[in-house]
């Protein structure tokens, strides 16, 4: 099949993106052995290697948009090659020629709703904060504690705003002074980056950060692992300074120094999943189990790959909004290992997970059992 680009372009915007590792690589194929695609599907980074440092991409094969970002093979390179930087300037042709094949198409209404919606799901921009509608929750003011960054699938997506108002009913009941941005707030704009979109990317983090400096914001508490990356370690592109801090992390500290006191009782059999963005990519590891383990009554019992091992849901690098054909689906695969870890409640804290892992279970007869919840849902209980 002819590339749509010619060779010398490929290899110069590989190299002008940050993915010149790429030559770095003898071809191991360690990549392969330790991705998740593999378990399901055959899937070679290493052959998209190759043929990327030889300029041969194919950029009308669904191939380059597999990957999740997941970082599995990016820390078990013995090389340092970055794939995940590298795949992403491939990608980046695919944006530049509006090339996206197959299952990758819904992308494209993807990009129209984050252009005019500030958010990937198609809601109304003048809608983002009903979730919160009947909650004595504030617009953010200057020299306010913090602000709560709600995130685009917890403002709009009817099973994540349980999450949005669980965390919102926690942050009031430990007298945290709080307010959130509503219709100012746009979509953090990372998995839109993972697709190649860099002028999106940098239209969104723009209206964020205008908004922060507007509203003199110091400390941002997100509920997503991809809103925490973003603002972490993406934004200080733009020279912004503010203190991010992922929710698990903060409602630990606010039951550590008392102000949240988990008096109830959850006695169930749990497994926590660890997010690719918050473990791998961050991390955090430590917290959202401290956390867990605080709880009265509930027991903890850990998957098979756990903390730096864990298993993608298959949601990262804009995954989240391709098709994934039922026999691709990573998150089957986790949902199996929850049921086979004797959980009762697999328990994590990111909208992709959630989303995912409940297809999954209600797809499975394994899942039957098994109930899928937000960290913060579970502490709600425990109060
Ligand atoms: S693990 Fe690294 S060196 Fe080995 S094939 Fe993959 S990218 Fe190349
Ligand atoms: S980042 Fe994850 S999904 Fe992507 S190629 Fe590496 S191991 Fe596979």
């Amino acid at each position: 099949m002819d590339t749509v680009a010619p060779e010398k372009e490929i290899i110069e915007v590989i190299k002008e993106q940050g993915g010149d590792s790429f030559k770095y690589c003898y071809q191991c194929g360690r990549c392969d052995v330790v991705c998740p695609w593999n378990r399901v599907r055959d899937f070679s980074m290493r052959k998209i290697i190759r043929q990327a440092t030889f300029g041969l991409t194919e950029i009308e094969q669904e191939e380059m948009w597999r990957c999740t970002t997941c970082k599995t093979c990016v820390d078990n390179c013995p090389r340092g090659v970055d794939q995940i930087t590298a795949g992403v300037a491939l990608r980046k042709l695919g944006a530049e020629y509006d090339v996206y094949p197959g299952n990758v198409g819904p992308i494209q209404t993807v990009v129209a709703n984050l252009t005019s919606e500030g958010n990937s799901l198609g809601g109304d921009k003048e809608m983002r904060a009903e979730w919160a509608k009947d909650l004595p929750v504030k617009t953010y003011t200057e020299g306010m504690e913090v602000l709560y960054f709600t995130g685009c699938y917890l403002s709009y997506d009817p099973r994540m705003r349980k999450v949005a108002v669980a965390t919102a009913t926690l942050l009031n009941k430990a007298g945290v002074d709080f307010g959130i941005l509503g219709s100012k707030e746009s979509c953090c704009g990372e998995s839109i980056r993972k697709t190649g979109n860099e002028d999106l990317f940098k239209r969104l983090a723009k209206e964020n950060i205008k908004e922060f400096i507007d509203h003199g914001v110091k400390k941002v508490v997100v509920s997503s692992p991809h809103c925490y990356h973003s603002f972490k370690n993406e934004y200080p592109e733009f020279m912004v300074n503010f203190e991010v801090i992922f929710i698990s992390q903060y409602i630990n500290e606010l039951v550590n120094s008392g102000r949240l006191k988990l008096t109830g009782e959850y006695a169930r059999k749990v497994t926590y999943h660890d997010p690719c963005y918050l473990g791998r990519h961050n991390g955090i590891y430590d917290e959202p189990r401290e956390l867990l383990q605080q709880v009265t009554g509930l027991e903890m019992s850990e998957m098979v790959d756990s903390r730096e091992k864990s298993l993608c849901c298959g949601g990262g690098g804009g995954r989240i909004w391709m098709e994934t054909p039922k026999e691709d689906r990573f998150s089957d695969l986790r949902v199996r290992q929850a049921v086979d870890a004797g959980a009762e409640v697999l328990v994590t804290s990111c909208p992709y997970c959630i989303t995912n892992f409940t297809d999954s279970s209600l797809d499975l007869d394994e899942g039957d059992t098994l109930e899928i919840k937000d960290i913060t849902e579970i502490i709600l209980e425990a109060l």
